[in-house]
């Protein structure tokens, strides 16, 4: 049995001011939520004050990137020993907003993978399709040398440490989202896909859903049989729609 999971990505959104308050109405209605694990991925700046806020509740964080690197001269850059640091027990990988706009490869994505193994955190590794991809018909080329890359550089074992979160490019920040068929096919694939390496590994691994995730689509997504959860943007920066997700996750 997998736990289900709903983390959200506020990806560069927020002051101080807004993610207190916003923290404080998700920790207030967190409730009914007693299956699933609630996470909030936050801009790096504000991890302090996520940790303060959150340090002793249910609700695990996590950091949005890690270097490669483990220190020196990388400016810009955070290591995984500081977002363990500050209490992360996540770290998202390879969203496609840095496989778009920062150029990320698949091995980078499979090297910060490690480094985020070894700095002892979760990686959620996001993987999906452009929408020209699915057109071609080429999804599950794409997503299927996404997971190579990953099983390749850190082994099947590493992987299952993870969390991968299933992202079609054409669904995220767009208000267009997977069928709930769409995405179960794509997860089973996934599912499948790492099977060919190890039963055991597929049988565990959490595959969430990404992609315009709402308050209204959720509870269908969440029902098929290889979602596992979802990885939130927009629909996390309102505490009520996020609580709602996670309570549909909880069913
Ligand atoms: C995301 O950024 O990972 C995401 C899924 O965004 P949204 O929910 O806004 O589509």
């Amino acid at each position: 049995m997998r736990q289900p999971l709903v983390a959200g990505n506020w990806k560069m959104n927020g002051t101080r001011a807004s993610i207190k308050e916003l923290l404080e109405g998700v920790k207030n209605g967190m409730g009914e939520v007693t299956i699933a694990e609630v996470a909030v991925c936050s801009p790096h700046i504000f991890l302090c004050d996520v940790q303060q806020q959150l340090d002793g509740s249910a609700i695990a964080w996590g950091g949005q990137d890690v270097s490669v690197h483990e220190s020196g001269a990388y400016t810009g850059e955070t290591a995984g020993a500081m977002l363990a640091e500050f209490g992360c027990k996540y770290v998202i990988i390879g969203h496609s907003e840095r496989r778009t706009y920062h150029g990320e490869t698949d091995q980078l994505v499979a090297e910060k993978f490690t480094a985020a193994r070894k700095a002892g955190l979760v990686p959620i590794l996001c993987i999906g399709e452009t929408l020209e991809e699915r057109e071609s018909g080429i999804t599950e080329e794409v997503v299927g040398r996404q997971i190579d890359a990953v099983v390749e550089h850190c082994g099947i074992g590493m992987l299952g440490e993870g969390v991968i979160a299933y992202e079609p490019v054409w669904a995220i920040g767009t208000g267009k989202t997977a069928t709930p068929e769409q995405a179960q096919d794509v997860h089973a694939f996934i599912r499948a896909r790492i099977a060919a390496s190890s039963q055991a590994v597929a049988d565990g691994l959490q595959i969430l859903y990404g992609g315009s995730m709402n308050a209204g689509n959720a509870a269908d997504l969440l029902a098929q049989a290889d979602i596992d959860g979802g990885l939130i943007g927009g629909a996390s920066l309102k505490p009520a729609d996020f609580l709602a997700i996670a309570t549909a996750a909880n069913a």
